[in-house]
C-alpha cells in the first residue's frame, strides 16, 4: 500500500483528500468531540508544507443527511490551524482548483445519495481536475462508497497518515504472539462483535466479555438472563463459535436492575482486571454495562483503569467505549503520550471498519489502495 510519503513530487499537485470529520455535534452546532478531526492535521500539514493544493471530501452522519458542514468551518479552522473554504458542490470544484486560494472542505458528501452507491459517475465527477487521491478516513474504510472506493480508480490512490497507523497497529495486535494477548468485548451491537471473537479464538490467550455480548452468549449456553437486553438472532450470530472454550471468560456476577443485567459485578471487574494486567497486549471494544447511567458505568470504568495501570501494548477503539472513558476524563492515559514499552498506546478511530480489519474481513477502501496485493 502506498502512502503520502511515496508520492514524489507534490508542488501545485491538485489532490482530493478524502478526511475523518464524522463527530457528533450538539443541537447548537458545537463539535463535541474532536479528537478525529484532530488526526487529520498531520496530513494535511504534510501536503500544505509541500505545495500541494488540497480538497477535502467528508461527510458527517450524526446530522441528517440534508444536514452541512457550513456551520462547522469555523471550530474545523481553530481545531485544523488553516482557514478552511468551502465548496459547496462537486460541480464547483473545478472553478475553485482553477482559482486555488487555500485547503478547501466539500459539502457532506453524503448529501448526494450516490456516494453510498458507489455511483461511478458520481466518482468521476469528483475525480475530475485532480491529480491524485489520498484516503485518510480508517473509518469509513469499511464502505463501499464513491469518495473511499469508486473514486480511488480513477487517481493515482494513497493511503493518508491515519489509515497507515490503524492498519499497522491493529495489524500488531492481529499478529503478535497469542501468549498474553488479551481481547475484551462488550457493548451492545453483537452481530459485528462477534466475528471479531470468531477470528481470535485461536490467536488469542483470553477474550473477556461483557455489555449485550455476554448476556448473548449466556443465553446460548442456557443461562436464564431474565429480562436482560439480548439480540434476537443471537443462536444464528454465535453458530460456529465454540461457547465451551476456556479462552472465552465471561462475568461471574452483575449488577442487576428490575430483572436486567445492565453491568459486570465486582467478582467480575477483579478477575478481568487480574487478566489485563499480566497481559502484554490489549484491545478493547465495546462498555461493559450501560455506562451512559453512572450506577452502570463502574464495570466499564474498572477496565479502563485496569488498562491504565498494565504494562501491556494497550489498542481501544468504538464509539461509545471513546466516550466512556472519555466521560470518566481517562481518554488521554490511552494516547500515545501516555504510552508504555512496547508499542505503546492507540485509540482507533474506526468504530466498525476497526471491528471489521480485526474479524480479517477486506476493507473496500483498503483493497483500492492495493493494500491487500502484497
Ligand atoms: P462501541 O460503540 O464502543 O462499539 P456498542 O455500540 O457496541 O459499543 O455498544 C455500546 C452500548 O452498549 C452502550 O450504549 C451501552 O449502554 C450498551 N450496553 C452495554 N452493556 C449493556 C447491557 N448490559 N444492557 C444494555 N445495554 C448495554
Ligand atoms: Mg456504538
Amino acid at each position: 500500500m502506498k502512502t503520502v510519503r511515496d508520492i514524489a513530487d507534490l508542488k501545485d499537485k491538485k489532490v482530493l483528500l478524502r478526511v475523518d470529520f464524522d463527530v457528533p455535534v450538539s443541537d447548537k452546532d458545537e463539535i463535541q468531540e474532536s479528537f478525529r478531526i484532530k488526526k487529520q492535521k498531520e496530513v494535511l500539514d504534510y501536503l500544505v508544507s509541500h505545495d500541494a493544493k488540497v480538497i477535502m471530501v467528508a461527510h458527517i452522519s450524526d446530522k441528517s443527511v440534508d444536514d452541512s458542514f457550513a456551520s462547522l468551518v469555523p471550530q474545523l479552522h481553530l481545531l485544523l490551524g488553516y482557514e478552511i473554504n468551502f465548496i459547496k458542490t462537486v460541480l464547483e470544484i473545478g472553478a475553485y482548483l482553477a482559482n486555488y486560494a487555500g485547503p478547501a472542505l466539500l459539502e457532506n458528501i453524503r448529501q448526494n445519495s450516490r456516494e453510498k452507491e458507489n455511483d461511478p459517475e458520481f466518482a468521476k465527477q469528483l475525480a475530475v481536475g485532480f491529480d491524485i487521491y489520498v484516503n485518510n478516513d480508517f473509518a469509513v474504510s469499511h464502505r463501499n462508497h464513491a469518495s473511499v472506493s469508486a473514486v480511488a480508480g480513477l487517481l493515482p490512490s494513497y493511503a493518508g497518515f491515519v489509515v497507515e497507523e490503524e492498519v499497522a497497529r491493529l495489524s500488531e495486535v492481529i499478529n503478535s504472539p497469542k501468549e498474553g494477548k488479551v481481547i475484551v468485548i462488550g457493548g451492545a451491537k453483537t452481530e459485528t462483535k462477534v466475528p471479531v471473537i470468531k477470528n481470535f479464538m485461536g490467536k488469542a490467550g483470553r477474550i473477556l466479555i461483557g455489555g449485550v455480548v455476554a448476556n448473548d452468549i449466556m443465553k446460548e449456553r442456557g443461562t436464564d438472563i431474565g429480562a436482560s437486553l439480548a439480540d434476537k438472532n443471537s443462536k444464528e450470530l454465535l453458530a460456529g463459535l465454540d461457547l465451551a472454550s476456556s479462552v472465552l471468560v465471561l462475568p461471574k456476577d452483575f449488577v442487576i436492575s428490575e430483572n436486567k443485567i445492565l453491568d459486570i459485578g465486582q467478582e467480575t471487574e477483579k478477575e478481568y482486571a487480574d487478566i489485563i494486567n499480566n497481559a502484554s497486549m490489549i484491545i478493547w471494544n465495546g462498555p461493559m454495562g450501560m455506562f451512559e447511567k453512572l450506577e452502570f458505568a463502574h464495570g466499564t470504568r474498572a477496565i479502563a483503569e485496569a488498562m491504565i495501570t498494565s504494562k501491556a501494548s494497550k489498542i481501544i477503539g468504538g464509539g461509545d467505549t471513546i466516550s466512556a472513558v472519555d466521560s470518566f476524563g481517562l481518554l488521554g492515559k490511552f494516547s500515545a503520550e501516555g504510552g508504555s514499552a512496547s508499542g505503546g498506546n492507540f485509540v482507533s478511530t474506526g468504530g466498525g471498519a476497526m471491528l471489521a480489519f480485526l474479524a480479517g474481513e477486506k476493507l473496500p477502501g483498503l483493497e483500492v489502495l492495493g493494500y491487500y496485493e502484497q
